[in-house]
């Protein structure tokens, strides 16, 4: 795969995060983080697993999955509580609305729409000390909701 600038400015960002907390970067957090920015905006730690086993074969699951905690805490990608049971990870970090689709699980962002702030205000008012909020939609995708009137 040829490096490309979109790819190199991926890149430096981890570079630039990990080493600001004097920590090693490393073929496999790059890897990942390429996965997480380029291939689907959001995806779990067994879509990313799937994603890379060509390039970094016998690399785990947990370590998949302590990788994106990584990012998660460098602030390179945010946890996505879904609420199908499955954990998802977003590289796009500034707040967003989400739909949920039930069957499927394809998670899309929806823009346009007004972020919680009023909500975290409402948090911070009561001692609370919050740090994100997220809107999610649950329901049927287009081509889900298609299916379902058609059978
Ligand atoms: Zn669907
Ligand atoms: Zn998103």
């Amino acid at each position: 795969m040829p490096a490309t600038t979109a790819q190199s400015e991926i890149d430096q960002r981890l570079v630039a995060a990990l080493r600001q907390r004097g920590m090693r970067v490393t073929s496999q957090r790059l890897v990942i983080h390429r996965v997480l920015c380029c291939r689907a905006q959001h995806m779990t730690a067994e879509q990313v697993l799937g994603a890379i086993s060509g390039s970094l074969p016998g690399v785990s699951l947990p370590t998949v999955y302590a990788t994106l905690e990584l990012l998660e805490q460098l602030g390179l990608a945010r946890r996505l509580a879904t609420g199908t049971g499955a954990v998802m990870f977003d590289s796009r970090t500034e707040q967003h609305a989400h739909t949920v689709c039930r069957q499927c699980g394809i998670t899309a962002d929806l823009d346009g729409t007004p972020t919680p702030t009023r909500a975290l205000a409402r948090a911070s008012d009561s001692g609370f000390a919050p740090d994100h909020a997220q809107v999610v939609i649950w329901g049927l995708c287009a081509q889900c909701a298609a299916q379902s009137q058609a059978a």
